[in-house]
């Protein structure tokens, strides 16, 4: 039963565990229906795991990795302008690959041709794949656009495209590129129907999806700042430093929760927003049987993301962002001038190269990968040769984000418990998305939409996907 067993939500007392994406995008939606929300954070920032830390070196704020959002992350767009820091972030139309000899390949779209033709100008000039490898490339993603769902299930995306002959080369240059940064996973573990996701939306329904939104100041003042003084505004009741450490008696419903402090809150609704890492935690074995007759969320593995932070006497690149083909470095990021303390702007150019998956490299000593990243980024780039290194930090999260593997997809848990008034939100809930802001937002709003939906009221959240092209919906059929 929807409506956390009540008929009416106005006025509502809904808690909500977790102040990351999922549960700040509950609470909003939450407030903006009538309803009162206290939303508990066990940190003193809201966010989550997108954040920024101090560098006492330089005094900037650094974000603890680079977040990318894509146009086709709808849930994402409407929660920055629904909390009014669209303005922080910038939208890209031009991507550029690099590739392992150094060609600078500029991918654009034509955004007057139907989608998925729009992408044959910026394909074409991905020139460190030759013809034969682009047209075979075609041919399979439009076979992997048009897969249906029987023929996609437990499968992963490397043994598909090794059924479809596509050669280590093209999986090294193409496929990994992409999949590998949007899943946060290798291609021989990842899920084929999420791999199959991020190429249907981000590239072959609509024009629009493959453009890249970056944020134009540190994160932690988006999220940790601005977003949640506009939850403030709104009424939300924000508990930082507030570990949840247990619910209470959970049976047919749940009344109330209790902070690690020993206060108790009573509530009339509950979504939980927490990691699968954390959820557990939360809840006594019986608990987690009530809400889910098949709890195996323990059993979904994490995947690592890596964010290497660079600070070099000049300027090496003056891209914005670049994907980097055939190294261990995946994506570098500038950060513009605008974003750097003053004080360090006259003295040195910071960038940021992202590595996703960074599990493999685990046992790396910090200064290898150091060595790695530098040799990747010389050979990249001409100016990066005489650049001086003046500072660095590496950050990598294990638990940056869930594997989507075939297996973890099975073990996601929806939005709706077996008990009428506690609801689950986060990434790695059943949100349809990998482990993305998207996801989490989509979640976020998807549970609070439980929780106030009345059986004649239409609750708009979550936003639907971006509208197909006619081409792209004749080719591409959902199935
Ligand atoms: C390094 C890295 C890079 C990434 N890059 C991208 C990217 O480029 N693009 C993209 O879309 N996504 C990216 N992601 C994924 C994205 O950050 C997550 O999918 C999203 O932020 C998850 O939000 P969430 O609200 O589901 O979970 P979280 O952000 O983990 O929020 C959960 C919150 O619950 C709190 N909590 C836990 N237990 C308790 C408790 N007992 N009581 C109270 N509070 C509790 C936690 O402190 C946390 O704040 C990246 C993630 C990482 C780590």
């Amino acid at each position: 039963m929807s409506g956390g067993c009540q008929p009416s939500s106005e006025g509502k007392r809904v808690a909500v565990v977790g102040g990351g994406l999922a549960g700040m995008a509950a609470a909003l939606a939450l407030v903006e229906n009538g309803c009162r929300v206290d939303l508990f954070e066990q940190k003193h920032r809201l966010g989550g795991r997108v954040g920024s830390f101090h560098d006492p070196r330089t005094g900037e704020q650094v974000d603890y990795c680079m977040h990318v959002a894509m146009g086709c992350c709808t849930n994402f767009l409407d929660f920055i302008r629904r909390t009014g820091v669209e303005d922080c972030f910038q939208r890209h139309r031009r991507l550029t690959f690099i590739g392992p000899n150094g060609d600078v390949c500029k991918f654009t779209s034509w955004p007057w041709l139907p989608a998925p033709l729009h992408l044959l100008p910026g394909f074409a000039r991905l020139r460190y794949l030759t013809l034969g490898e682009r047209l075979s490339i075609a041919r399979c993603l439009m076979r992997l656009g048009r897969l249906k769902a029987d023929d996609r299930r437990d499968k992963t995306a490397g043994e598909w495209l090794r059924e479809q002959r596509q050669s280590q080369r093209t999986i090294d240059r193409f496929w990994s590129v992409i999949l590998v940064s949007a899943l946060g996973e290798t291609v021989e573990r990842v899920d084929l129907s999420m791999a199959r996701k991020v190429f249907l939306d981000g590239f072959l329904r609509s024009a629009q999806g493959y453009e890249v939104l970056l944020p134009r100041i540190p994160l932690g003042e988006v999220f940790g700042r601005r977003v949640a003084d506009r939850l403030r505004q709104s009424g939300v009741g924000i508990h930082l430093g507030s570990p949840v450490r247990s619910i209470g008696t959970l049976e047919a419903r749940a009344e109330s929760l209790t902070l690690a402090d020993g206060r108790q809150f009573p509530f009339d609704a509950l979504i939980l927003a927490v990691p699968w890492t954390a959820i557990e935690r939360l809840l006594l074995p019986e608990q987690r049987t009530l809400l889910h007759r098949d709890w195996d969320v323990q059993q979904i593995e994490s995947s690592a993301i890596t964010a290497v932070h660079l600070w070099f006497d000049r300027e090496i690149t003056s891209l914005p962002h670049a994907a980097l083909v055939g190294r261990v470095s995946q994506w570098i990021f500038r950060h513009s001038p605008s974003e750097q303390a003053s004080a360090n702007r006259e003295t040195s150019e910071r960038y940021q190269v992202v590595i996703s998956a960074s599990q493999r490299l685990a046992d790396l000593p910090g200064d290898e990968l150091l060595t790695r990243v530098l040799g990747d980024l010389r050979s990249a780039f001409p100016k990066a040769k005489a650049a001086r290194l003046l500072h660095h930090r590496i950050v990598t999260e294990r638990n940056a984000v869930f594997s989507v593997t075939p297996e973890a997809q099975q073990r996601r848990l929806p939005t709706e418990t077996g008990v009428c008034n506690v609801y689950l939100a986060g990434d790695w809930t059943q949100s349809g998305w990998p482990a993305t802001m998207e996801g989490a937002v989509l979640s976020g709003y998807r549970a609070a939409s439980m929780v106030v939906q009345e059986p004649d009221q239409h609750f708009p959240l979550p936003v639907g996907e971006r509208k197909p092209s006619w081409l792209a919906r004749m080719l591409f059929p959902r199935h």
